[in-house]
Order: C-alpha cells, then sequence, then structure tokens
C-alpha cells in the first residue's frame, strides 16, 4: 500500500462519510499518522441525493474529492480502497490493495440498504444511498417515460409512468414531493403527448404516520403538504413483495409500477473480523461510551455502523449525520487524550432537532423549543444544508441551481447519462407492447 512507517501511532480510519472526515480533521496537527481508507475516491453528501435522483442538482455538487479536503495535511495520506476484513489478533486490515498494519482502527463504513431479505424487493426496488444509485434512479424514471410514450397498452403506459416510494422517513417524504413536483412542472412539457395526469405518486409506510421520528405536528404537516401535491400515502401498510411490475401490501393491495423505490430500511456494513457477538441487531457493531468496540481494544467504530446504548437511547442513537459528526469528533478528543496519557470521555449526543422538506416552500422543522413549517422552515432546510455541503464549488453550484430551479419551475438535469439495466431484467419475459 506504500505507506511509510514513521514514528508516530498509527490511526487507520474505515469511510470517508461524515464520521471519517471529521476524525481526520480533528487529528490534525497531533502526533498520530492517519490512514483514511474508502472505496470511492469522494465523500458523498446524502442527504441531497433525492435531488440528483430527480433532476434537480448534478451529482458532482453533491459529492467531493477526497483528496482535495485533506489537500496539504501533513501525515495523512489516503488509498482507494475496499475493506474486506479486519484481524484484531494481529492489528492488521486487509484491503483491495493490500494489507496493512494499524496502532488504532476507526470503523466509520456506515449503513446500506436493508431488504430484509426479500428477494423481489433486491432484485427490483431501487435503493438510493450513493450516487450512482440515485443516478439509476433518475435514468430509470426518464427511460420508462420514454417507453410510456412507445405503448398503446394503457395499463402498462400507467405502470411505467407510477411511482412507489415505500418508507415515509425524510428520504421518502422528500422524493415523493419532488417527484411529485416533476410531475406538475416538467413531465407534462417534457411529454405533451402523454398523459401525465393519470401518473400516480404513492407513498407506503408501514406505521400509523410519515416522519415517524419527528413531533407528530410535523407529521401531520408533511402529510397535507404530501396531500396537496396529490401523493397517495398509505399508512399502516406493508410491501409484501415486488416483481418488477405488481407492488402486493399485506392487507391485499396492489400497485402497478415500473418503479419501486425503496427507502425503508438500511442495515450496517462492517467489514469481516469483528466478532459476532459485538455485532448486533441490523448489522451495526456495539460499542460502548467511547465508541470502542466490545470485546476488542484499540477498535473503534462510529456513525451509522456503531449502536451504542445510553440510557436516552437505549436502542442506539438514529442513524443520522448529526450523531456521525458528533461521535467522531468526541472520538478524536479522546483518542488526543489518549496519546497524552489523560482519561477519556464517555459520549453524550446533543440532539440539534430534525427536519424535512415536502417541495417548494415547503418543510417542516422540529427544534428543542420551536416547531415551524412552510416557507420559512423550507429557507431554514436549504440554509442548513448548503452550509454543510463541503467545499465552495458545491455550495455555489447548488446555491445557483436552486434559484434557477426555483425562479424557473426547472429541473435541468434529467439527462439519461448512463441507461440504466437492470441485471433481473434479462431473465423477464417480453414486455407487451
Ligand atoms: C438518501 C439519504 C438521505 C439522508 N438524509 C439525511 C438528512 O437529511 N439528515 C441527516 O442527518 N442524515 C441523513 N441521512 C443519514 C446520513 O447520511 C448518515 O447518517 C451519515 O451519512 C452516516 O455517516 P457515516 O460516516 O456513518 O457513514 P457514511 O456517510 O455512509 O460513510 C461511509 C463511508 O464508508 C465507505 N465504506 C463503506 N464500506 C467500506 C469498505 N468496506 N471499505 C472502504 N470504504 C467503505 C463508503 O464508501 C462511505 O464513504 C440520509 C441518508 C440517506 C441515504
Amino acid at each position: 500500500m506504500n505507506i511509510p512507517e514513521v514514528n508516530l501511532p498509527r490511526v487507520v480510519v474505515i469511510g470517508g462519510g461524515f464520521a471519517g472526515l471529521q476524525i481526520v480533521r480533528r487529528l490534525r496537527k497531533h502526533p498520530y499518522q492517519v490512514v483514511l481508507i474508502d472505496k470511492h475516491n469522494y465523500h458523498t453528501f446524502q442527504p441531497l441525493l433525492y435531488q440528483v435522483a430527480t433532476s434537480g442538482l448534478e451529482p458532482d455538487s453533491i459529492g467531493y474529492p477526497i483528496r482535495k479536503i485533506f489537500e496539504g495535511h501533513r501525515n495523512f495520506l489516503f488509498r482507494l480502497a475496499e475493506v474486506a476484513s479486519i484481524d484484531p489478533e494481529i492489528k492488521v486490515i486487509d484491503t483491495s490493495i493490500g494489507i496493512l498494519r494499524y496502532d488504532y482502527l476507526v470503523v466509520a463504513t456506515g449503513s446500506d440498504t436493508n431488504f430484509f431479505g426479500n428477494k423481489g424487493l433486491e432484485d427490483y426496488a431501487m435503493p438510493m444511498k450513493s450516487i450512482p444509485e440515485a443516478l439509476n434512479i433518475r435514468s430509470l424514471l426518464l427511460q420508462n417515460f420514454e417507453e410510456a410514450l412507445l405503448t398503446s397498452n394503457l395499463k402498462e403506459r400507467e405502470a411505467l409512468m407510477n411511482v412507489v416510494i415505500v418508507g415515509a422517513g425524510p428520504t421518502g417524504v422528500e422524493l415523493s414531493g419532488a417527484i411529485s413536483e416533476l410531475r406538475k412542472h416538467i413531465l407534462p412539457h417534457d411529454y405533451p403527448d402523454l398523459d401525465v395526469r393519470r401518473m400516480s405518486v404513492h407513498l407506503i409506510e408501514a406505521g400509523p404516520r410519515v416522519l415517524p421520528a419527528m413531533s407528530e405536528e410535523a407529521s401531520e404537516n408533511a402529510l397535507q403538504a404530501l396531500k396537496r401535491l396529490d401523493v397517495e400515502v398509505w399508512l399502516n401498510t406493508m410491501v409484501q413483495d415486488y416483481d418488477g411490475r405488481l407492488v402486493m401490501t399485506k392487507d391485499g393491495r396492489a400497485f402497478h409500477t415500473r418503479t419501486l423505490i425503496w427507502a425503508a430500511g438500511v442495515k450496517g456494513v462492517s467489514p469481516d473480523g469483528i466478532p459476532a457477538e459485538s455485532l448486533v441487531r441490523g448489522g451495526r457493531i456495539e460499542v460502548n461510551r467511547y465508541s470502542e468496540v466490545r470485546g476488542l481494544h484499540d477498535v473503534y467504530a462510529v456513525g451509522d455502523i456503531a449502536m451504542m446504548s445510553t440510557e436516552a437511547y437505549p436502542h442506539g442513537h438514529p442513524m443520522v449525520a448529526s450523531v456521525a459528526i458528533q461521535q467522531a469528533r468526541h472520538l478524536a478528543k479522546n483518542l488526543i487524550a489518549k496519546g497524552k496519557d489523560r482519561e477519556m470521555e464517555p459520549f453524550v449526543y446533543d440532539n440539534p432537532g430534525a427536519m424535512a422538506t415536502i417541495g417548494r416552500n415547503k418543510a417542516v422543522v422540529d427544534l428543542h423549543r420551536f416547531k415551524f413549517k412552510g416557507a420559512f422552515a423550507w429557507l431554514v432546510w436549504m440554509l442548513v444544508h448548503v452550509v454543510q455541503l463541503i467545499g465552495f464549488r458545491n455550495k455555489l453550484l447548488v446555491m445557483i441551481n436552486w434559484t434557477w430551479n426555483y425562479v424557473r419551475y426547472a429541473r435541468d438535469a434529467r439527462l439519461i447519462i448512463r441507461p440504466y439495466h437492470r441485471s433481473a431484467d434479462a431473465n423477464d419475459t417480453p414486455r407487451p407492447s
């Protein structure tokens, strides 16, 4: 891997997501050699993936090269590689480009889509955890409209236009709102020979309300806003199966759609070698209040992958960016303290609140003392996301795009650059024409 041996303890960080980046930043100027490994050479700003999927933003507005972020950092090295396994006995990790010794290991590998073992969903549903996956959704939505033009079978045409989104957390709500706005402002102009009014957008949620992690007030406001956008919301409804054309629910409903977006579950993804007894529900790694992996020494886990049980969060913290950032900052502080033979301190999460946007001038915000909605909430949502983006260029690009989209009702990134081919479709019978 061509990592020089220097006279400093080596911290190896797996994953350049929200957590991984913070660790590296905070260890700057401290006596550690820091090696960051990621299977991508860029950081992904996941909260805006849905805008890439719905043609509101170009993908390079929400990705940022990791090497650029840490330009000029001394004692820092980045390697583009996938980590396959760790061997805590001999303090070594095995990657796609070779093995590496560590003194301290930080696992910050995040999470991936969880289809809960459902083969039909695995084969046909669209996940959205990465930029390539968001681009797949963008391509599929547009390809389906192109195909809808070509069929005279009305049922098939509607199935090609309809979209079903499963999971009414922030991602599902934001996607439904954005697709509904595409239906209202863009698609009728792009496809004047299609009756776009026949397109339906369904949001299916197993629980009794949308945005279940937010206040009841925010849920109700979001539900009303979705209804105003003609999103058909199905609460207390569980999806049972999907075969690429028909969604079946447990209570016997059926929806015809060629696009099912799955935003209903995530699971931790950790390299092999973490002892089975340290893995808990959802594939997360159990850590103590110092982020140290249960049963291991000098191996830490932070962010989505880590399950830290506290009084306030007995089943672990929510899998959101603010937790990842705070845990990583705290661990960096503790590693610095450890280097100085000082006591480590236990982590306490400071919940900054939650927010979600439903569409143009529509958002809900829950803060400690205030809850608000509407155009002001939408402005706050935009501001918070722009501030959190990495790099001045990305902030500028996003602001210009949003202003353009707002003024012109535009979604100009609707390009099929890399056509999407579902691998499971190879086994399909030919489609009726
Ligand atoms: C669509 C979507 C919308 C979201 N919206 C919000 C929101 O509005 N607000 C909010 O707070 N949170 C939101 N989240 C959640 C938030 O993005 C996550 O909580 C956060 O990214 C977790 O940070 P992390 O560092 O733990 O993992 P990630 O940011 O996922 O980073 C993990 C990194 O590890 C790398 N990696 C994984 N496995 C390996 C391996 N074996 N070898 C090498 N590299 C590896 C990955 O490439 C990735 O770069 C959203 C998530 C999604 C998917």
